[in-house]
């Protein structure tokens, strides 16, 4: 029986040793649930690391683990503290992930880190190949694999490959500065179907294609060694019941159930009947703009002084990275503009900002998005931002005003947000006053559109169109074949 194999950096569970007893926690993140109806039981199998060092698993551990792993329908790639110190933490994070995001100067260009890229996407293939038979189906995610699917491909021309880039695709006069820029092309061709969130990264994608490796492009087809690969827009959306459904909970919830915080913030509501909280949830990460969201609401308090002691601004940053030396600046930046914020504006009865360097749990994340009356996100590049479409989706009455910057690839999908340029710091003002003040006629009005698409295009659904047009080109192929 033909399977489907996905296979991502790292697996979609948290593994951990208790008095010698592994337990193991699945993830509950968006992709992880998303790939649920693809990864079902007996027909498929998800490849990735574990997240356990080789060099702290001796052979006994190691079958133990791999044991239990297999038991969740999982197969582990081995790495070493080297391998993530150079593949993962050098090139994927310090060369990828900047430069795709448009971020130069923070992009380094490492030998050694490209070596260690090349040689951990061998070693997925590996492990992929391991498992694979002619006939599977296998669906590659993100940019730490960019060259696993030329790895598969080559040696099995008879599986269907697909990628996914859960991050923006750069535009060519960027992407062209990188010095193995054909090598990590050419890994990607190897797929059958590449999948990107939003047009323009497609459209940036081919444009490099043809640029860089002179191939013809028509519409969104490449001919390729024989073959004819499809490149194509998946916008990937949320579990829209789960974050709807948690929403109607909490409202229907007794006071005896509510979280501390959810007191906090509902006694913070009713203190002051016209205040209003703006919210702000990011992994503390350069490409989500959070030292210009603070300079720029530094800038409508000045601009707009009635609405001290009215407004507060809830700023959630996870920490992210910590060990690399720019997010160490940010945290420090960010740390010291809150501190110089609230020490401008704070009076006895109110501080501006509350400002939260932690993740919190999904109960939570609830209350804080059904709690507050704005979200303002405002990233300088982000890839698509789930964050966005959580806040809408848990307005079960339709309130609340998203601002949403328009280089988030959620952008595209929520032309009925408050759409701003991150850089434009009068403009963030001016729309912040503007969500502030509109009227729920409008916020319901626009608010239905978004959590209609939401609920129509889920994660689930993305997962769903993505196999489909994998199965697709391969029906495509056997025609031609
Ligand atoms: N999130 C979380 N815990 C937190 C804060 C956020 O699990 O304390 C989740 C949030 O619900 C969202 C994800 O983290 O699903 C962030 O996704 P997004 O696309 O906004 O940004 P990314 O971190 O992937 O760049």
């Amino acid at each position: 029986m033909n399977k489907t194999i996905i296979v991502s950096n790292r697996l979609p569970l948290q593994i951990s040793l208790h008095n010698n007893n592994l337990v193991l926690t699945p993830s509950v993140g968006g992709l992880a649930t998303g790939m649920k109806s693809v990864h079902e039981g007996g027909k498929s199998l998800w490849i990735g690391w574990s997240g356990l060092k080789e060099e702290d698993l001796d052979p006994k551990l190691t079958e133990k683990v791999n044991a239990a792993i297999a038991k969740e329908n999982c197969a582990a790639v081995s790495l070493t503290g080297k391998d993530l110190n150079n593949f993962y933490y050098g090139f994927s994070n310090n060369t990828l992930w900047p430069m795709f995001h448009y971020f130069m100067e923070y992009t380094t260009f490492e030998g050694k880190h490209w070596e260690s890229y090349k040689e951990v996407n061998r070693k997925f293939a590996e492990t992929v190949l391991e498992h694979t038979n002619d006939g599977d189906t296998i669906w590659v995610h993100d940019y730490q694999l960019l060259l696993l699917p030329e790895l598969i491909k080559r040696e099995r021309p008879n599986v269907s490959v697909g990628f996914f880039l859960h991050i923006p695709f750069p535009s060519y006069e960027v992407f062209r500065a990188l010095p193995w820029r054909e090598e990590l092309l050419n890994g990607m061709l190897g797929a059958d179907l590449l999948g990107f969130h939003t047009y323009d990264y497609e459209r940036h994608f081919l444009s490099s294609v043809r640029r860089i490796l002179r191939l013809d492009t028509h519409f969104n087809e490449i001919s390729y060694q024989g073959r004819t690969l499809r490149v194509d827009s998946f916008p990937m959306g949320i579990d829209y019941n789960k974050f709807r459904n948690a929403a109607i909970a909490h409202h229907e919830q007794g006071p005896e159930y509510k979280s501390d915080l959810k007191k906090r913030l509902d006694a913070h509501l009713q203190s002051a009947p016209d205040a209003k909280m703006i919210l702000s949830i990011d992994r503390l990460d350069y490409t989500k703009g959070i030292p210009n969201r603070l300079k720029a609401f530094e800038y409508f308090l000045d601009k707009y002084p009635q609405f001290r002691e009215k407004v507060r601004f809830i700023l959630l940053a996870v920490p992210s990275r910590s060990n690399v030396p720019q997010y160490q600046l940010l945290k420090k930046e960010t740390d010291e503009l809150v501190g110089r914020i609230n020490g401008k504006f704070s009076t006895v009865n109110w501080t501006p900002i509350w400002y939260f360097y932690r993740s919190m749990p999904f109960e939570n994340l609830i209350d804080l998005y059904t709690s507050c009356g704005v979200a303002l996100i405002t990233p300088i590049r982000d890839g698509m931002n789930l964050v966005a479409k959580e806040y809408i989706a848990t307005r079960v009455d339709k309130d609340g005003v998203l601002v949403l910057s328009e280089m988030a690839g959620a952008a595209k999908e929520m032309n009925e947000a408050l759409l701003i340029n991150p850089n434009n710091f009068e403009q963030i003002a001016d729309t912040l006053k503007r969500a502030l003040e509109m009227t729920e006629e409008e916020q319901a009005e626009r608010n239905a559109f978004m959590q209609r698409r939401l609920e129509r295009y889920s994660v689930e659904k993305w997962a769903k169109e993505f196999m489909k047009a994998l199965h697709a080109t391969k029906q495509q192929h056997h025609v031609i074949v």
